[in-house]
């Protein structure tokens, strides 16, 4: 169940690698997860697979994660590395990372190698790395998923994670600095977060805090995020909109989806489009690619052996 009042049992774990490669369509990226499970309790996460039940109430901290990564670094038995991504499957910057710090650890590890990397967040904690960021500003970036300005709509979305007016205010702290950052509206929910005002909502914010970058794709539904999304549409009360699903994803109840199944085209690209037409109207570009390719140019001077990287050896 993803909203409860609880607070997750936070507890520590070994693991035996660290470093994991990930395909989305056909872009192919490594990722570091520090942490299993999140504090967040988003109704519509991607990351709770059967596999893992109780991914919001336990949060496991891979207390040797800067230990391993550093090992499979050196480890690493080619020329190049891609960019990392922070996280693919939990939140980085999640309550437990105030606890344990090894997010941090891990960034100062690959800072110490030289490799690129970016991090998803929806967290405020992330400022108080700022000073990292900042030193590092060339081969990093940050992406921040908002999904509403709407108080009320975020308390059920999404109930573990910090306000969005205060997300706001840690962007701008980073925007400051000249940190690279990008919005990401995603997942934009029908009937809930899809509608032209919440978009423009949410951008114009993103304007006026000088973001340059915005991005943002439609839900995807796959069977245990569908049983949430119904008791969301229930809570919010607009049931009905269970049939419009049914026909903006092409599926009939029973859902038994296992892998995750997309809106048809004709709804995504109403939706896309529009936020595309709404940000390109306040020259803000669509997409992060552009700051992928930037860090990842930035590390092609750094192509030797990542043994031979380390930065102390330089200095
Ligand atoms: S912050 Fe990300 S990983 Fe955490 S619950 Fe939300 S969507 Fe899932």
């Amino acid at each position: 169940m993803w909203y409860s009042d609880k607070a997750p049992v936070i507890e520590k774990k070994y693991s035996k690698s660290i470093l994991r490669y990930f395909k989305v369509g056909t872009h192919l990226g490594l990722t570091i997860n520090p942490y299993q499970g999140c504090h967040h309790r988003c109704g519509y996460c991607y990351a709770t697979y059967k596999w893992s039940p109780d991914f919001y109430d336990k949060i496991y901290g891979k207390i040797n994660a800067p230990e391993i990564l550093e090992s499979e670094l050196n480890r690493w038995n080619k020329n190049l590395i891609l960019p990392v991504m922070i996280s693919s499957a939990t939140d980085a910057y999640q309550y437990a990372e105030a606890k344990f710090g090894i997010t941090k650890r891990c960034i100062q590890i690959l800072q110490q190698y030289q490799i690129p990397f970016y991090v998803f967040t929806k967290s405020t904690l992330i400022a108080r790395d700022l000073d990292l960021f900042r030193n590092y500003s060339d081969n990093c970036f940050i992406v921040w998923s908002i999904t509403t300005t709407d108080e009320k709509i975020r308390r059920v979305l999404e109930p573990g994670t910090p306000p969005t007016t205060r997300i706001f205010d840690t962007i701008k702290k980073f925007v400051d600095c000249g940190i690279k950052c990008c919005v990401n509206i995603d997942p934009i929910i029908p009937f809930i977060t899809d509608n032209e005002e919440h978009i423009e909502s949410i951008v114009d914010r993103c304007q006026q805090l000088g973001l340059k970058r915005i991005c943002g794709s439609v839900l995807r539904l796959r069977h245990d995020i569908w049983i949430r999304i119904v008791e969301i549409l229930e809570l919010f009360g607009i049931s009905w909109a269970t049939k419009e699903y049914e026909r903006i994803y092409g599926f009939q109840e029973p859902f038994l989806h296992e892998n995750s199944l997309s809106a048809n085209t004709t709804y995504t690209d109403n939706v896309v489009n529009n936020l595309k037409a709404v940000i390109s109207k306040k020259n803000i570009a669509f997409g992060f690619n552009e700051l992928l390719q930037q860090i990842t140019n930035s590390r092609q001077s750094y192509a030797i052996s990542l043994k031979q990287r380390k930065l102390s050896e330089f200095v």
